[in-house]
Protein backbone atom coordinates (compact mmCIF):
# COMPACT_ATOMS: atom_id res chain seq x y z
CA UNK A 1 0.00 0.00 0.00
CA UNK A 2 1.24 3.15 -1.20
CA UNK A 3 -0.02 6.67 -0.63
CA UNK A 4 1.43 9.57 -2.34
CA UNK A 5 1.47 12.94 -3.04
CA UNK A 6 2.79 14.55 -5.71
CA UNK A 7 3.02 18.53 -5.79
CA UNK A 8 4.69 21.24 -7.98
CA UNK A 9 4.32 24.30 -9.42
CA UNK A 10 2.44 24.52 -12.92
CA UNK A 11 4.84 23.52 -16.07
CA UNK A 12 7.23 21.35 -13.05
CA UNK A 13 6.20 18.03 -15.36
CA UNK A 14 4.35 17.16 -12.25
CA UNK A 15 1.10 15.40 -14.33
CA UNK A 16 3.40 13.33 -16.25
CA UNK A 17 6.06 12.31 -13.62
CA UNK A 18 2.72 11.70 -11.98
CA UNK A 19 1.48 8.89 -13.85
CA UNK A 20 4.84 7.60 -14.22
CA UNK A 21 5.13 7.12 -11.07
CA UNK A 22 1.57 5.69 -10.34
CA UNK A 23 2.28 3.31 -12.69
CA UNK A 24 5.77 2.26 -11.19
CA UNK A 25 4.22 1.60 -8.26
CA UNK A 26 0.90 -0.16 -9.88
CA UNK A 27 -1.55 2.60 -8.01
CA UNK A 28 -4.03 4.95 -9.54
CA UNK A 29 -3.49 8.69 -10.43
CA UNK A 30 -5.95 10.66 -9.13
CA UNK A 31 -5.46 14.38 -10.64
CA UNK A 32 -8.14 16.82 -9.61
CA UNK A 33 -7.22 18.95 -12.75
CA UNK A 34 -8.17 16.12 -15.14
CA UNK A 35 -11.30 15.53 -12.78
CA UNK A 36 -12.54 18.88 -13.22
CA UNK A 37 -11.57 19.28 -16.95
CA UNK A 38 -13.15 15.92 -17.95
CA UNK A 39 -16.37 16.70 -16.16
CA UNK A 40 -16.03 20.15 -18.32
CA UNK A 41 -15.65 18.24 -21.50
CA UNK A 42 -18.82 16.29 -20.65
CA UNK A 43 -21.20 18.75 -19.94
CA UNK A 44 -22.00 17.38 -16.11
CA UNK A 45 -23.26 19.23 -13.59
CA UNK A 46 -19.83 19.23 -11.48
CA UNK A 47 -18.58 20.83 -15.33
CA UNK A 48 -20.76 23.64 -15.11
CA UNK A 49 -20.25 24.14 -11.64
CA UNK A 50 -16.17 24.34 -12.33
CA UNK A 51 -15.96 25.78 -16.12
CA UNK A 52 -15.46 29.62 -15.30
CA UNK A 53 -13.19 28.71 -12.32
CA UNK A 54 -11.03 26.76 -13.74
CA UNK A 55 -10.85 29.07 -16.95
CA UNK A 56 -9.82 32.19 -14.92
CA UNK A 57 -6.74 29.78 -12.60
CA UNK A 58 -8.87 30.86 -9.41
CA UNK A 59 -9.37 27.53 -7.38
CA UNK A 60 -12.59 25.44 -7.26
CA UNK A 61 -14.49 25.48 -3.83
CA UNK A 62 -12.30 23.40 -0.79
CA UNK A 63 -15.74 21.96 0.03
CA UNK A 64 -16.38 20.59 -3.82
CA UNK A 65 -12.78 19.52 -4.83
CA UNK A 66 -12.55 17.68 -0.90
CA UNK A 67 -16.16 15.91 -1.86
CA UNK A 68 -15.11 15.00 -5.14
CA UNK A 69 -11.59 13.28 -4.10
CA UNK A 70 -13.28 11.44 -0.95
CA UNK A 71 -15.90 10.13 -3.93
CA UNK A 72 -12.20 8.81 -5.99
CA UNK A 73 -10.78 7.82 -2.78
CA UNK A 74 -14.11 5.36 -1.86
CA UNK A 75 -13.52 3.47 -4.74
CA UNK A 76 -11.77 -0.03 -4.87
CA UNK A 77 -9.01 0.86 -7.21
CA UNK A 78 -7.92 3.22 -4.45
CA UNK A 79 -7.44 0.91 -1.64
CA UNK A 80 -3.89 -0.31 -2.66
CA UNK A 81 -2.77 3.00 -2.53
CA UNK A 82 -2.90 6.04 -4.55
CA UNK A 83 -1.07 8.82 -6.34
CA UNK A 84 -2.93 12.45 -6.13
CA UNK A 85 -1.68 14.89 -8.45
CA UNK A 86 -3.16 18.40 -7.67
CA UNK A 87 -4.79 17.82 -4.18
CA UNK A 88 -4.36 19.16 -1.54
CA UNK A 89 -3.50 22.64 -3.26
CA UNK A 90 -3.54 24.57 0.12
CA UNK A 91 -3.61 23.77 3.91
CA UNK A 92 -7.78 23.85 4.01
CA UNK A 93 -7.59 21.24 1.73
CA UNK A 94 -4.64 19.68 4.29
CA UNK A 95 -7.46 19.28 6.30
CA UNK A 96 -9.92 17.72 5.02
CA UNK A 97 -7.85 15.26 3.48
CA UNK A 98 -5.95 14.04 6.76
CA UNK A 99 -9.62 14.25 8.54
CA UNK A 100 -10.83 11.51 5.67
CA UNK A 101 -7.72 8.89 5.93
CA UNK A 102 -7.77 9.05 9.46
CA UNK A 103 -11.47 7.50 9.53
CA UNK A 104 -9.55 4.96 7.50
CA UNK A 105 -6.90 4.11 9.60
CA UNK A 106 -4.60 5.82 6.48
CA UNK A 107 -1.82 8.47 5.88
CA UNK A 108 0.25 9.78 3.14
CA UNK A 109 3.63 7.85 2.97
CA UNK A 110 5.52 10.43 1.23
CA UNK A 111 4.98 13.66 -0.31
CA UNK A 112 6.89 14.00 -4.15
CA UNK A 113 7.93 18.03 -3.89
CA UNK A 114 9.26 18.61 -7.89
CA UNK A 115 10.86 21.76 -8.14
CA UNK A 116 11.76 23.71 -11.36
CA UNK A 117 13.30 27.47 -11.37
CA UNK A 118 9.97 29.82 -11.76
CA UNK A 119 11.35 30.69 -15.87
CA UNK A 120 11.63 27.25 -16.73
CA UNK A 121 8.29 26.71 -15.58
CA UNK A 122 6.73 29.67 -17.84
CA UNK A 123 8.86 28.45 -20.58
CA UNK A 124 7.13 24.51 -20.12
CA UNK A 125 3.87 26.35 -20.10
CA UNK A 126 3.82 28.25 -22.59
CA UNK A 127 5.22 25.31 -24.71
CA UNK A 128 2.05 23.26 -23.53
CA UNK A 129 -0.25 26.25 -24.45
CA UNK A 130 1.04 26.24 -28.03
CA UNK A 131 0.70 21.92 -28.42
CA UNK A 132 -2.37 21.48 -26.41
CA UNK A 133 -4.65 24.52 -26.39
CA UNK A 134 -5.49 24.39 -23.45
CA UNK A 135 -7.99 27.22 -21.88
CA UNK A 136 -5.87 27.82 -18.90
CA UNK A 137 -2.85 27.96 -20.20
CA UNK A 138 -3.07 31.70 -21.98
CA UNK A 139 -0.45 34.01 -20.13
CA UNK A 140 -2.58 35.76 -18.12
CA UNK A 141 -4.08 32.69 -16.23
CA UNK A 142 -0.72 30.54 -16.32
CA UNK A 143 0.14 34.26 -14.36
CA UNK A 144 -2.49 33.95 -11.86
CA UNK A 145 -2.07 30.53 -11.21
CA UNK A 146 1.80 30.28 -10.41
CA UNK A 147 0.85 33.57 -7.81
CA UNK A 148 -1.63 30.69 -6.40
CA UNK A 149 0.61 28.06 -6.35
CA UNK A 150 3.25 30.31 -4.36
CA UNK A 151 0.45 31.98 -1.93
CA UNK A 152 -1.79 28.66 -1.56
CA UNK A 153 0.41 25.61 -2.42
CA UNK A 154 3.63 25.92 -1.60
CA UNK A 155 2.98 26.20 2.20
CA UNK A 156 1.51 22.59 2.85
CA UNK A 157 4.88 21.55 2.20
CA UNK A 158 5.63 23.70 5.06
CA UNK A 159 3.15 20.78 6.94
CA UNK A 160 4.39 17.49 5.30
CA UNK A 161 7.98 19.09 5.84
CA UNK A 162 7.57 19.11 9.62
CA UNK A 163 6.70 15.86 9.62
CA UNK A 164 9.48 14.39 7.63
CA UNK A 165 7.65 13.01 4.23
CA UNK A 166 8.56 16.01 2.04
CA UNK A 167 10.54 14.13 -0.71
CA UNK A 168 12.19 16.98 -2.47
CA UNK A 169 12.99 16.05 -6.45
CA UNK A 170 15.43 18.38 -9.11
CA UNK A 171 12.77 18.62 -11.72
CA UNK A 172 15.22 19.64 -13.88
CA UNK A 173 16.03 16.94 -16.97
CA UNK A 174 15.07 14.46 -18.86
CA UNK A 175 11.61 12.66 -18.18
CA UNK A 176 13.54 9.44 -17.27
CA UNK A 177 16.01 10.86 -15.76
CA UNK A 178 13.54 12.55 -13.24
CA UNK A 179 11.39 9.59 -12.73
CA UNK A 180 14.37 7.48 -11.86
CA UNK A 181 15.08 10.19 -9.69
CA UNK A 182 11.97 10.02 -7.80
CA UNK A 183 11.44 6.66 -7.83
CA UNK A 184 15.25 6.00 -5.97
CA UNK A 185 14.20 8.41 -3.59
CA UNK A 186 11.09 7.02 -2.62
CA UNK A 187 12.78 3.41 -2.35
CA UNK A 188 15.35 4.81 -0.24
CA UNK A 189 12.61 5.37 2.43
CA UNK A 190 11.37 2.09 2.08
CA UNK A 191 8.42 2.49 -0.25
CA UNK A 192 8.91 -0.41 -2.88
CA UNK A 193 7.56 -0.46 -6.89
CA UNK A 194 5.30 -3.30 -7.08
CA UNK A 195 6.14 -6.47 -8.54
CA UNK A 196 3.62 -6.31 -11.45
CA UNK A 197 5.42 -3.11 -13.01
P1 LIG B 1 -4.29 21.36 -12.63
O1 LIG B 1 -4.38 20.57 -13.88
O2 LIG B 1 -3.92 20.52 -11.42
O3 LIG B 1 -3.39 22.55 -12.75
O4 LIG B 1 -5.76 21.92 -12.33
C1 LIG B 1 -6.45 22.72 -13.25
C2 LIG B 1 -7.45 23.61 -12.52
O5 LIG B 1 -8.41 22.79 -11.82
C3 LIG B 1 -6.87 24.51 -11.45
O6 LIG B 1 -6.34 25.71 -11.98
C4 LIG B 1 -8.09 24.75 -10.56
O7 LIG B 1 -8.99 25.68 -11.16
C5 LIG B 1 -8.77 23.39 -10.57
N1 LIG B 1 -8.24 22.53 -9.48
C6 LIG B 1 -7.50 21.39 -9.61
N2 LIG B 1 -7.20 20.87 -8.41
C7 LIG B 1 -7.76 21.69 -7.49
C8 LIG B 1 -7.79 21.69 -6.07
N3 LIG B 1 -7.17 20.75 -5.36
N4 LIG B 1 -8.48 22.69 -5.47
C9 LIG B 1 -9.11 23.63 -6.17
N5 LIG B 1 -9.11 23.71 -7.50
C10 LIG B 1 -8.44 22.75 -8.17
Amino acid sequence: MTRLLIVGPQGSGKGTQGVRIAEAFGIPTISTGDVFRAAVAEGSELGSQVKAIIESGDLVSDELTSAVVRERLSQDDAERGFLLDGYPRNVTQVMHLEEFLEGRGDELDAVIELSVPRDESIARLSLRAQEQGRTDDTEEVIANRLAIYERETAPILGVYGARGIVVKIDGVGSLDDITARIISALEARGLNRSAAA
